[in-house]
């Protein structure tokens, strides 16, 4: 198994030394609040101006990686597009896969499919058949709000046999009460809104 807590890189020092609360106050403050987008009444979670800020991306992918190595997955499966961001990172850091959860018509092989309502509207997401092959998985993605994209992702992952250790993001907006929607899963997240 993998031992990410083993190496750090000399570059990592400047986040690694600060305090996770102090890291959670930097990460929280690089989210910008973006009213009525895409549609009137959503208040977006704009997240670029944090992974544009290099020491809070970095901040973010430690903090993930260490909620994700508590759970010990086989892979990580991050939901496009913002799931790729954090969760790819997220996998190299810890030495394990990444499974990208895709749009449909992205995939190249056979797929499977499951539907979901968003916040603002309706989707699906796709995962190559053999995506999972029975190992063990956390399944991430930046924020959670009604629940259903990451509620469809575990049926996905269940479908394909494997086993779904727990699900992790960036930001809950926790008075959407999302994580109800996944049932027995454990859920965790960097960062909360209450209202
Ligand atoms: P949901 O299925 O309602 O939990 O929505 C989660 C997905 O939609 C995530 O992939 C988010 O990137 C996106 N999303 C939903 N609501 C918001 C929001 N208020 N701000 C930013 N992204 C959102």
């Amino acid at each position: 198994m993998y031992d990410a807590g083993a190496v750090i890189r000399p570059d990592e020092a400047y986040v690694t030394q600060r305090d996770p609360s102090e890291q959670l106050e930097h990460i929280k403050s690089r989210v910008r609040d973006i009213p009525d987008y895409p549609k009137p009444g959503i208040l977006f979670k704009d997240i670029t101006p944090l992974i544009g800020d290099g020491a809070a991306f970095r901040a973010t992918i430690d903090l993930l990686a260490e909620r994700v190595r508590q759970r010990s997955p086989d892979l990580i499966v991050g939901i496009e597009s913002r799931g790729f961001i954090f969760g790819a990172p997220v996998a190299e850091r810890l030495g394990i896969g990444f499974v990208p959860a895709r749009k449909p018509g992205k995939l190249p092989y056979k797929r499977v499919s499951e539907s979901y309502a968003l916040e603002y509207g309706t989707d699906s997401i796709e995962m190559h058949e053999d995506a999972v092959h029975g190992r063990s998985v956390v399944v991430l993605d930046d924020l959670l709000a009604t629940g259903g994209t990451a509620a469809a992702a575990i049926r996905l992952c269940e479908r394909l046999h494997g086993k779904v250790l727990g699900a992790v993001f960036v930001i809950e907006l926790g008075f959407l009460g999302g994580r109800t929607k996944l049932g027995g899963t454990h859920v965790d997240a960097l960062i909360g809104y209450d209202d």
